[in-house]
């Protein structure tokens, strides 16, 4: 094994029951073809390759890439295909045109998993699902429910596009080199379909909302706002016809709350901010 580079994440999986158990927990259909993230020297490629038709594997460290189409080659795999890349500049859409829509997975580089979820919600229609490993206070954060302290901007944000699960949580014992934090695999369906024109005005309610967690729903959304003009009394006929009580917290409102918010918010916003 070649010295690991920190600057692009790499923890390898060294334990075979994780892997295993992450195969398992991925329920795959022989027909599925997969897109991994991170490929490494194959620890997860190579077996899912015997459960999948074809996987398509995307590596950025060139060294690593050379070694694993090397192994793949002794090995006389077949339903392999290593793709020397970086996940955020590929378009996925172009890997293939693949006869159904592909499966994506990986034990991704924590540093960059917002934007490699940026990208996957960028590339919704043509993903079924994606199963992925995480950092556990990031992935504690994807799949909150509302009340809870890990429930956010991130978890509405993503909520807007999918449903995410908790499949199980990983020691960080099972990876070489160790990292400093456990993990956890979830599974992201892109099953939602709120339309793309709102998406601005969702985000700026949400992270209004958010943006003084401690203090009432009211209040932090006339903090926010208050440099546009807008009066207190006007958030306040804004809550109350969403439904909406201006004493609740923004941790306590649900994606449905947000919905309603956001769409009575819109004409209040700074156009050039929603945009
Ligand atoms: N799949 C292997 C490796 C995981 S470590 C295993 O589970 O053991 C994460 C991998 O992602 C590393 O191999 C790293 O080189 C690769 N990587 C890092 N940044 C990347 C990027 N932007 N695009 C594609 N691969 C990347």
């Amino acid at each position: 094994m070649t010295r690991p580079k920190k600057s692009l994440g790499q923890h390898f999986l060294v334990d075979k029951n994780i892997i295993e158990k992450i195969i398992r927990y991925a329920r795959l259909k022989q027909d599925d073809i997969v897109i991994e993230i991170g490929a490494g020297h194959g620890e997860l490629t190579i077996p899912l390759s015997e459960h999948v038709s074809q996987v398509f594997a995307i590596e950025k460290d060139p060294g690593l890439c050379y070694k694993l189409r090397k192994r793949i080659g002794e090995e006389r795999i077949r339903n392999i295909k290593v793709i020397r890349g970086d996940i955020l500049k590929l378009d996925l859409r172009e890997i293939e045109d693949f006869p159904k829509r592909p499966v994506v997975m990986g034990n991704i580089p924590y540093n960059i998993s917002s934007l490699i979820l940026k990208k996957l919600i960028s590339s919704k229609e043509m993903i079924e699902r994606a199963i992925l490993m995480f950092q556990l206070e990031y992935a504690k954060r994807l799949v909150a429910s509302p009340g809870t302290k890990d429930y956010g901007s991130l978890t509405l944000l993503v909520s807007y596009h999918a449903t995410v699960k908790e499949l199980f949580s990983v020691s960080k014992n099972v990876f070489f080199p160790r990292p400093s934090v456990d993990s956890m695999v979830v599974e992201i369906v892109f099953d939602k379909r709120y339309p793309e024109s709102e998406e601005a005005v969702f985000r700026f309610v949400v992270n209004a909302a958010f943006s003084h967690r401690r203090k009432n729903i009211l209040n932090s959304l006339f903090e926010y706002m208050k440099g546009s003009g807008i009066r207190k009394g006007g958030i306040r006929n804004v809550l109350l016809s969403s439904n909406i009580s201006p004493e609740l917290r923004a941790e306590n409102l649900s994606i449905e709350d947000f919905l309603r918010l956001s769409e009575k918010m819109k004409k209040y916003l700074p156009k050039e901010q929603v945009e």
